[in-house]
């Protein structure tokens, strides 16, 4: 049965970013939620790993996308979706959408209730 509770995934994406204990990484990084075409939602971070906090909040159908090198949130959980075959339906973060994510968003079909900053990331590699 479908939790009664369940939010969308950028309000998700902000309730979890906001347990980042350090003040600067809660600035600096993001962290993205994305619901997908099954009961499973995939929850990303452009950090290295998924923060202990973040984990230990995660809800029983939420998974963590493995982070690659210079991917953004949101890519890594397109692309963990990929690896299981899943598709994202809608995505949300916990800060603006870049240019390059908003034109991958839109390329595959995914929504999102998360603003756009219209440009490009500055820490793009
Ligand atoms: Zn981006």
């Amino acid at each position: 049965m479908e939790s009664p509770a369940r939010k969308n995934p950028t309000s998700r994406a902000e309730e979890l970013h906001s347990l980042i204990e350090d003040e600067r990484k809660r600035r600096h990084t993001t962290t993205a939620v994305g619901d997908t075409n099954s009961e499973i939602s995939i929850v990303g971070t452009n950090e290295e790993y998924l923060r202990a906090e973040i984990r230990r909040a995660l809800l029983p159908h939420e998974i963590i996308a493995s982070s690659r090198p210079g991917n953004h949130a949101e890519e890594n959980i397109i692309e963990e979706a990929a690896e299981n075959n899943l598709f994202v339906v809608e995505i949300g973060a916990s800060r603006p959408i870049c240019l390059d994510c908003e034109d991958m968003l839109n390329e595959l079909g995914i929504s999102t209730q998360t603003g756009f900053s219209g440009k490009k990331s500055k820490n793009r590699l």
